[in-house]
């Protein structure tokens, strides 16, 4: 299987992928034969992954879609690579196809702020494949790869999957750990399967997620959970919430009515649909784009051209070293997020925008709370529009941020969101249904995206 999928990977299609080693992958394939003949198959034994390059890993290259860990190479395995990794080592027997495309740092909605070139959307060459984790949806959606990881931090799972029609799910904050996940904003980076249906995604997430108490304090203490239990259950009675707030002008109407269809589709099952509130909807992207830069401008300090990855060559003292290599190493748009992360939480600034934010991040999870009351998953858009034009918000980062308005809620709450395909719109491109559960609700998501399959 991995050497069909490797003969895919030929020639790169779409840059998805940023490091192929055949050598290594084959090897692993080898061990996976080994382990299926000698009867120790794990839960996943010999199936192909492809992994994003913010998880480090010990026999592929790690740049996080930046320049400035070109030619680093990590000691170690994230824990989801080790966890869906060899059996050996208490994984689920996949075997790593290679590492792929990002943005840098996890930073974007497009994929074309990584340092190693965009990624095209297969479904449409000249279209973005969604961002952060384009390389993973690509892969998938072009069957480079069965399977993919990828991080969500304000949807860069959910949107990528949307825009290439393909299953994503970024499971609760603290279900899977982020030890060996290179920090975007930790409190809100988390992992989770891209793959093509719910049925995948379900394996995937059951082998991704555990405690992970010593390497990742904010891991949460909850037993491992098989999330493909559930994927038949009946939606008979289940209330879905249907957030107004998601179907304001802002929705282009080729994504209002695939997702309207999908929504009577779910009716159809039995399901009840129940109109609720989100009112602070908007304010997420402000929030999230104060915190988020805030996170960031303090895990990105880390790269200094001592400790990882490229150093700057002419240099006179330590500190010209340190900006020399940072000016070198690091592309526009982080620079653009350490520095506005750098002023809000600096003196006089701090409690005008950080603090605020952080009191509006709390205010935005208890509107998810008051909606749960009523309802038992949220459904509504993954973003306002398809797929759009590479190059098309160039000059424009804000445009970018604007087009992340619906997944930026559920990740500020910490709760856990998917999206499955349901549908295309205009340019017959992708539009995925965005589903939102409560904390730990990822079963009930996964049976509510399975009926589309
Ligand atoms: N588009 C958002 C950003 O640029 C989300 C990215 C992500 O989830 N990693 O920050």
């Amino acid at each position: 299987v991995a050497t069909a999928f490797l003969a895919r990977t030929g020639g790169n299609p779409h840059n998805a992928f940023l490091d192929i080693n055949s050598e290594i992958t084959l090897a692993q394939a080898q061990a996976s034969d080994a382990r299926i003949a000698a009867g120790t198959a794990g839960a996943l034994e010999g199936v192909p992954i492809a992994h994003k390059d913010v998880f480090v890993t010990r026999d592929f290259a790690t740049t996080a879609g930046s320049k400035i860990l070109s030619g680093y190479r990590s000691p170690f395995d994230a824990t989801v690579v080790q966890k869906l990794g060899a059996s050996e080592l208490g994984g689920a027997g996949m075997v790593t196809l290679g590492k792929v495309n990002c943005d840098e740092f996890a930073m974007g909605s497009a994929n074309e702020n990584s340092a190693y070139g965009a990624v095209t959307n297969p479904w449409n060459t000249s279209r973005i494949p969604g961002g952060s984790s384009g390389g993973s949806a690509a892969a998938v959606a072009a069957r480079l790869a069965p399977a993919a990881t990828g991080t969500d931090t304000g949807g860069s799972i959910r949107q990528p999957a949307s825009f290439c029609g393909i299953t994503g799910i970024k499971p609760t904050y603290g279900r899977a750990s982020r030890y060996g996940m290179i920090a975007y904003a930790s409190s809100l980076d988390q992992a989770g399967p891209m793959a093509r249906s719910a049925e995948d995604c379900a394996l995937l997430l059951s082998a991704m997620c555990g405690a992970d108490l010593d390497r990742d304090s904010t891991s949460l203490d909850v037993p491992a959970e098989n999330f493909s239990a559930k994927l038949g259950d009946s939606l008979q009675g289940l209330r879905i919430g249907i957030p107004k707030e998601f179907f304001g002008d802002g929705l282009a109407a080729d994504v209002r009515a695939a997702i309207d269809a999908a929504l009577k589709t779910l009716e159809a099952q039995g399901a009840k649909l129940v109109p609720i509130t989100l009112p602070r909807t908007e304010l997420a992207i402000p929030v999230y784009y104060i915190i988020a830069p805030a996170e960031a401008s303090s895990n990105l300090s880390r790269f200094d051209g001592v400790k990882f990855g490229h150093r700057a060559k002419d240099y006179t003292d330590l500190v010209s070293m340190y900006k020399k290599t940072r000016a070198e190493g690091f592309g526009e748009e982080v620079k653009r997020r350490i520095m506005t992360g750098a002023y809000v939480l600096s003196h006089g600034y701090y409690d005008a925008y950080y603090l605020q934010a952080q009191k509006i991040r709390r205010m935005i999870a208890d509107d998810f709370q008051r909606a749960f009351a009523e309802c038992d998953v949220i459904a509504g858009p993954v973003a306002p529009t398809v797929a759009w034009k590479l190059g098309n918000n160039a000059s424009d980062p804000l445009a970018d941020y604007l087009a992340d308005i619906f997944t930026l809620p559920a990740s500020l709450a910490g709760l856990p969101g998917m999206s499955v395909p349901v549908g295309f719109g205009e340019g017959k491109m992708p539009v995925g249904l965005q589903l939102i559960g409560n904390y730990l609700q990822e079963a009930r998501l996964l049976n509510v995206a399975h009926q589309y399959q």
